[in-house]
């Protein structure tokens, strides 16, 4: 409950924040193409700016042939110096610059020469061409996400524009939100031994590095080469999915999947985990990508659906966490295989998605930590009541001979080294004229008689042979009273009864270091032959002996009868 209200604070505070970022001023306004053209023939500047095939209404989204190219008709109208588009992987950009006179005048960038700091995108300064009425005219080519051609654009500087740097404290503050349960359930998953936990704390790893390299955060920290911010970016997003799988097949309760939709879930992670590192790095192909998203998307959703009619507990935090997330990941892996979208997402988006299924999943991840807590404490309690139920003697609740052998080596280290023997005398007999129940009611009244408390234990080793272990110097005259007590014992509690019961005793004292070592079993013969010894002479009365080094002591066999 307490992280619960912790976390719904910070939800508070993040949603604060968002706000104010969404109120935070517009960067000057950047300047989009106008036009676009797209052509797999490999022309010249020259005959591109004649040609009658450029596009101008709509230049959102196109296929992507081997030649882009771009025009800006109003680049002269502010002072617009730079040329940007996102990282992403390409051949070449060549920026021309065309004075109204016709001079040409151009800049390339290849991509060795691409050094992302400050900003995730790529930047080529404009040409001078000594004419600030210049068209500006872009080639492209290969790049691999021309469908964005809006995300296209001139900049009057290449600063960062006012207004990020509050993305980026939110873009932190976000990373920090999810760093935290990160962090507790690496810490979790070692303590509990589960999984599930650890593949938690990678999908969140995995958001924290999308939101980093996304928000333009890693490139604030670190300039960096184009492939490797290519593979880190990628691999944020590559994380999270093959996290997902394999959490998913974890988390959700084993019956509720089949083995066959185990293994889909876990091939399905590592083949994205797979596809995404080669295209990341390797290969370029947002189709296949777009096509190992898809696959993802349906293992989870078909899991998903058959955990729900098993009547899956856990899949429900899935399904509540994932909603937004998927609808997501749906839009992006079907512009990835050039089916288009459906919706108009910015990062800020994704983000909220992701802190929303970190937050979800975080409840479901200790709902279910916490049950298996209580799960495995309810199974020590009842593995702890089934050895004390075997240790004690059903009828009297003492005891028993399992319990005391057990416990022997413990109570002797703990002082206890006085063992008592007692018998109740003529037993058979009051069976036999009474009843075994009124036997039986004796025999309980006699363990009451006996009394345990912490420097005494009572045990009922069988039949009417109980033992008292006894602590402390006065440990037989302690017990001689007990046995005592038993006669007055009966007579309260068993009215049937018309004589007195009584009982005799053999005690071994072993005081000190005198009987370590001595198995139980060597003491209770000892006191076996003293109780023999007690009832041939006349019942009603005890033996006693002390052992010096596991022998009896000379002279010690006192006979006291009642
Ligand atoms: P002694 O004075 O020599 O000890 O004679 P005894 O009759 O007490 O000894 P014996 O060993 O001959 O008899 C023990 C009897 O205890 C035999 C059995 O019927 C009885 N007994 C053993 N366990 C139980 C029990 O759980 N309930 C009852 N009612 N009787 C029991
Ligand atoms: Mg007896
Ligand atoms: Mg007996």
């Amino acid at each position: 409950m307490e992280r619960m209200g912790s976390l719904l604070s910070r939800i508070g505070i993040l949603l604060s924040l968002a706000c104010a970022c969404l109120a935070a001023p517009a960067s000057a306004a950047p300047l989009a193409p106008d036009c676009i053209f797209a052509t797999s023939e490999d022309l010249s500047i020259e005959s591109v700016r004649a040609d009658p095939r450029w596009v101008c209404d709509e230049v959102k989204t196109l296929e992507a042939p081997r030649f882009n190219w771009l025009r800006f008709d109003d680049a002269g109208s502010a002072g617009y110096r730079y040329y940007a588009m996102e990282a992403r992987w390409f051949d070449s950009i060549t920026v021309y610059r065309i004075a109204s006179d016709g001079r040409i005048a151009s800049n390339r960038l290849v991509p060795e020469e691409v050094h992302l700091s400050n900003v995730n995108d790529m930047m080529l300064p404009l040409p001078d061409v000594g004419d600030p009425q210049a068209t500006v005219i872009v080639r492209i080519d290969n790049y691999a996400k021309f469908r964005d051609a809006p995300k296209i654009r001139l900049l009057e500087s290449a600063d960062r524009p006012a207004g990020l740097v509050d993305d980026l404290v939110f873009a932190a503050l976000l990373i920090g939100l999810i760093l935290a349960p990160c962090i507790l359930a690496a810490m979790l998953a070692f303590a509990l031994r589960q999984t599930f936990v650890a593949w938690y704390a990678v999908m969140c790893a995995g958001m924290a590095l999308t939101i980093a390299m996304t928000s333009g955060l890693a490139a604030s920290w670190f300039s960096w080469n184009l492939v490797v911010f290519l593979v880190f970016e990628r691999l944020g997003y590559v994380l999270i999915m093959f996290a997902s799988c394999q959490f998913a097949r974890d988390f959700i309760e084993r019956e509720a999947l089949s083995p066959a939709m185990r293994r889909v879930l876990r091939w399905s992670g590592i083949g994205i985990l797979i596809v995404g590192g080669l295209n990341a790095g390797i290969i370029q192909s947002p189709m296949l990508f777009g096509l190992a998203q898809l696959v993802v998307l349906t293992a989870l959703i078909v899991a998903f659906g058959q955990a729900v009619r098993r009547g899956s507990r856990w899949v429900r935090y899935q399904l509540l966490g994932w909603c937004f997330a998927m609808v997501l990941v749906t839009d992006m892996a079907m512009k990835g295989v050039g089916l288009g979208g459906f919706l108009e997402t910015d990062f800020l988006t994704v983000y909220y998605a992701m802190v929303w299924e970190i937050i979800i999943v975080a409840i479901g991840v200790t709902d279910r930590a916490l049950m298996l807590r209580s799960d495995r404490d309810r199974a020590r309690q009842l593995a702890a009541e089934m050895e004390n139920l075997a240790e004690r003697d059903p009828l009297t609740g003492l005891l028993n001979r399992r319990g005391i052998a057990n416990q022997y080596d413990s109570l002797m280290r703990r002082g206890f080294t006085t063992f008592a023997l007692i018998d109740l005398d003529h037993f058979k007999s009051i069976n036999d004229r009474f009843g075994h129940h009124v036997g039986d009611a004796a025999l309980i009244a006699t363990a009451s008689a006996l009394a345990p408390d912490e420097d005494t234990l009572a045990v009922r080793l069988g039949g009417e042979e109980f033992m008292l272990v006894l602590r402390g110097a006065d440990g037989t005259l302690r017990a001689e009273r007990r046995r005592r007590a038993i006669t007055a014992r009966i007579a309260e509690t068993v009215p049937q009864m018309d004589r007195p019961v009584t009982a005799s005793m053999g005690v071994v004292e072993a005081p000190g270091e005198s009987a370590a070592g001595l198995p139980f079993e060597v003491l209770y013969l000892r006191a076996d032959k003293l109780l023999y010894r007690a009832k041939n002479e006349g019942r009603n009365r005890y033996l006693r002996e002390t052992l010096v080094f596991g022998e009896p002591a000379r002279d010690d066999h006192q006979a006291v009868a009642a």
